[in-house]
């Protein structure tokens, strides 16, 4: 089944036919990104869009025993959650959340994925491989990636390296062996999570016909990637996202999930990009923590609400119900203005300027604009010129 190039009627669909919310529309803007528009007068208060579940999404290994995989609620002072699925090294609060997610996977083929990740993880030297990737490529290069240079190494994958795991047919410790693995980092586990968990939820979605899901399905599609700006800033990031690849393609070449979904390179790259450029961090959610006292315990990804901008002085404010999210006004809002969100918590918002310039350049590759870094950016004009 291929995921990214189908000619189905909902995906030639215009993404401003695309409504995940009776409130607001997704407009291409003149300025090149797309953006949410209130197509109504929106009073303050009002939930204008509610996820109910991550299409994607993985917990940090540190928290993994803490944080419960389904409900995403933690508990700090818990050694270790009760209820768990040790095989596929998944950890969770209750005998309910236990249940709804076996009951939710249980023919999707997800743990068999996890349980064969899980083994190899543990069969390998968890030592870092920073060093070996710097080997590769110097972080200080001045030679510039490009994204040609990226194709080029993914063009090897595809023309060389498949045809020869391929041709191995049903041997895995030899297909295992060519990769040659000698490290895989807590990272890269908690990477290869993520891309099982997005592709099964994506076999889920295309086997529906519902038109809620096709949606789900064109915003993913639709959503920006970040490949090539990641890359630039890390150019050991590439190495990491081969490595990452072949050890998935390995595993879904024997398992069950692999025969209901192909893992192209295409798929695997939009995966990743658009979880660099999209996804949310899964936050404790203690509501008197300062932000940057709250643990960060993973990240997920809500195709639908990838959509909205960032701005210092937003109109939306984003609060985490279990594993849903919720977006509400908390001011009113005018037909026609934009709805945004803001990008990296709380606290990025009260730095000053120009570090909150640094920071959302640095994490998320785009310039401020909004209203209150143009505000700030004038009044600084003007001191400099009395
Ligand atoms: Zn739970
Ligand atoms: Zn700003």
């Amino acid at each position: 089944m291929t995921m990214l190039d189908d000619s189905e009627e909902l995906l030639s669909l215009e993404l401003e036919q695309m409504r995940p919310s009776q409130y607001y529309t997704i407009k291409q803007t003149s300025w090149g990104g797309r953006a949410v528009f209130a197509s109504v007068d929106i009073p303050r208060g009002t939930a204008v869009l509610r996820c109910k579940e991550p299409m994607a999404y993985s917990i940090n290994l540190d928290f993994k025993k803490e944080c419960c995989h389904y409900c995403f609620n933690y508990f700090a002072d818990e050694k270790s959650l009760k209820y768990k699925i040790i095989e596929c090294d998944l950890w969770f609060c209750s005998k309910e959340c236990l249940n709804s997610y076996e009951e939710k996977y249980k023919e999707t083929g997800l743990f068999e994925t996890f349980k064969k990740l899980k083994s190899l993880f543990s069969t390998i030297q968890k030592k870092n491989s920073q060093k070996l990737y710097n080997c590769f490529f110097d972080d200080n290069t001045s030679v510039p990636i490009t994204k040609l240079a990226i194709d080029e190494m993914w063009n090897k994958i595809n023309n060389k390296w498949i045809p020869s795991v391929d041709k191995l047919g049903h041997n895995k410790n030899k297909k295992l062996k060519l990769l040659n693995l000698e490290c895989f980092t807590e990272q890269e586990y908690t990477e290869c999570r993520y891309v099982f968990q997005c592709l099964t939820n994506l076999v889920k979605i295309c086997s529906k016909t519902s038109e809620v899901q096709a949606k789900v399905r064109k915003l993913f599609v639709e959503l920006q990637s970040n490949e090539l700006e990641t890359i630039t800033s890390s150019p050991h990031e590439l190495l990491m996202h081969l490595k990452i690849f072949q050890i998935c393609y390995i595993i879904l070449n024997h398992s069950k999930l692999g025969q209901k979904a192909k893992l192209s390179t295409k798929l695997f790259r939009h995966i990743m990009g658009s979880e660099s450029a999209n996804s949310f961090g899964i936050w404790e959610m203690d509501e008197n923590l300062e932000s940057e006292d709250r643990e960060f315990l993973g990240t997920s990804l809500y195709p639908e609400a990838s959509y909205f901008n960032h701005s210092c002085f937003p109109n939306i404010s984003r609060t985490r119900e279990g594993s849903s999210l919720i977006f509400t006004t908390n001011m009113e809002v005018k037909e026609n203005e934009q709805l945004c969100i803001q990008y990296g918590g709380i606290v990025a918002c009260k730095l000053p300027f120009e570090a909150r310039q640094r920071q959302l350049y640095e994490k998320w590759y785009f310039k401020c604009l909004c209203v209150s870094c143009e505000q700030e950016k004038a009044k600084k004009r003007l001191v400099q010129k009395t």
